[in-house]
């Protein structure tokens, strides 16, 4: 049962509570969490009692004190669900591993506990209208004032924006600073702030059940004992954390190829022309054969690349590779798998569909497969 050869007996033990817990709390109920375009607050708090919710943090702030392969587990698990529950790997493995890297001990107290019950939903606000590969270009600014900054901007496309209560803003405290990125500083900026205001929920081509949303800071003062980590140098914190978040992001679309492979070969199986099943023609076959090589690749790749990753190991490259290709094949499988499916993996009711529709962001965020070629193309001296 283990997938990966770092598995022991008890992540298999808590890759099965979990799928169990998920195939009652969220498979059923996912169709109507894309209906809603939203996941209720109350499955976080399920996720919380259940100690899904950053099991990485600490006991002593409420966590399991687990490692990244639990976090693995759970990406993969809700991934396989839909991949509108990233929202969840997002606030895992994305945001409150800022709080735990860069926090004041008074701020891992005051948030942590939250974060890991489920009570608080985080996010993280990096792009804005008019950045977002450029992210050094951001104009949200916050202006120190005394005891307070007084934040001012916009930013799009926030995961997690409409259900979030604690949004972790990039801004820009030094505005002359040159290059940049050097100006650049992490604020939490908590739900119910005076001047922060959450806009329109984005009404997106696929992961209709996750909340993707503009937010609006208007001379919002927010307590400068938010600021996490130190001023000016929130650039340098994105850049190490970000590894992670494209290393969830390549873990995510393995899982989508996997599903989608799958479901493609019990239809083929099943579905008849000419006299035989689908699954006997050889175009079929061949098709079939070439995405179950690439995804034995992909897993392979993923293997090495998580063990490196725990291990402290510079993965930059690795990780930016496995972010492009694994979004990249996933987007390709998708389109050969619906074409298998004939008009029915044009219809809503099948879940290649879904996936179809799914997918091609992952191309896009976390840092575009294009930026991802930049930084690999930087590193090899070109
Ligand atoms: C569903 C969804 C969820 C998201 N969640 C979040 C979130 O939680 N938090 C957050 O901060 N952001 C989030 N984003 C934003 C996402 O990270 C950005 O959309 C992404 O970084 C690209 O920025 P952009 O949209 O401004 O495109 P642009 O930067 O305008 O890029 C447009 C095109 O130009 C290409 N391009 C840009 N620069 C170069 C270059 N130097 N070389 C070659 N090609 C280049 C890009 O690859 C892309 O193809 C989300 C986006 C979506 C769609």
């Amino acid at each position: 049962m283990a997938r990966y050869r770092f598995e022991e007996e008890e992540h298999t033990m808590f890759r099965k509570s979990l799928r169990k817990f998920l195939e009652k709390e969220a498979v059923p109920q996912y169709e109507q969490w894309e209906k809603d375009r939203l996941i209720p607050k109350s499955f976080w708090r399920k996720l919380g009692d259940m100690g899904f919710l950053c099991p990485q943090v600490e006991e002593r702030y409420g966590g399991l004190g687990l490692d990244f392969r639990y976090g693995v587990i759970i990406g993969e698990e809700m991934e396989r669900v839909g991949a509108s529950l990233t929202g969840v790997g997002l606030h895992n493995d994305i945001t409150v591993p800022y709080i735990e890297a860069y926090g004041t001990e008074q701020q891992k107290q005051e948030w942590l506990p939250g974060c890991i019950s489920g009570e608080y939903i985080t996010a993280i606000a990096m792009t804005e209208p008019g950045a977002g590969s450029d992210l050094a270009n951001i104009s949200a600014t916050a202006v120190k004032d005394g005891d307070h900054y007084i934040v001012n901007g916009q930013k799009t496309f926030i995961t997690n924006g409409i259900n979030s209560t604690h949004v972790l803003v990039v801004v820009k405290t030094d505005l002359k600073a040159e290059p940049k990125h050097k100006g650049i500083s992490l604020l939490m900026v908590e739900e119910g702030t005076p001047g922060f205001t959450k806009g329109r929920k984005l009404d997106k081509v696929g992961l209709h059940a996750q909340d993707t949303s503009e937010l609006y800071f208007e001379d919002c003062k927010v307590p400068a004992a938010n600021l996490v980590g130190e001023e000016n140098k929130g650039f340098t914190y994105l850049m190490e954390k970000l590894q992670q978040e494209r290393l969830v992001v390549a873990l995510a679309a393995q899982i989508a190829s996997e599903d989608m492979l799958e479901m493609t070969i019990d239809y083929v199986k099943s579905r008849k022309a000419f006299g035989k099943p689908i699954s006997a023609f050889q175009n079929t076959q061949f098709k079939l054969v070439e995405m179950a090589t690439e995804i034995e690749l992909g897993k392979a790749f993923l293997e090495s690349l998580i063990e490196e990753h725990m291990a402290g190991k510079d993965v930059v490259s690795k990780v930016s590779m496995a972010k492009y290709w694994l979004t990249d094949t996933a987007k390709k499988i998708s389109g050969e798998c619906m074409q298998l499916h004939g008009g029915y993996g044009y219809m809503e009711e099948y879940k290649i569909a879904r996936r179809y529709r799914d997918i091609p962001v992952a191309a896009i965020y976390a840092g575009s497969n294009e930026i991802m070629k930049t930084i690999i193309a930087k590193r090899m001296g070109l």
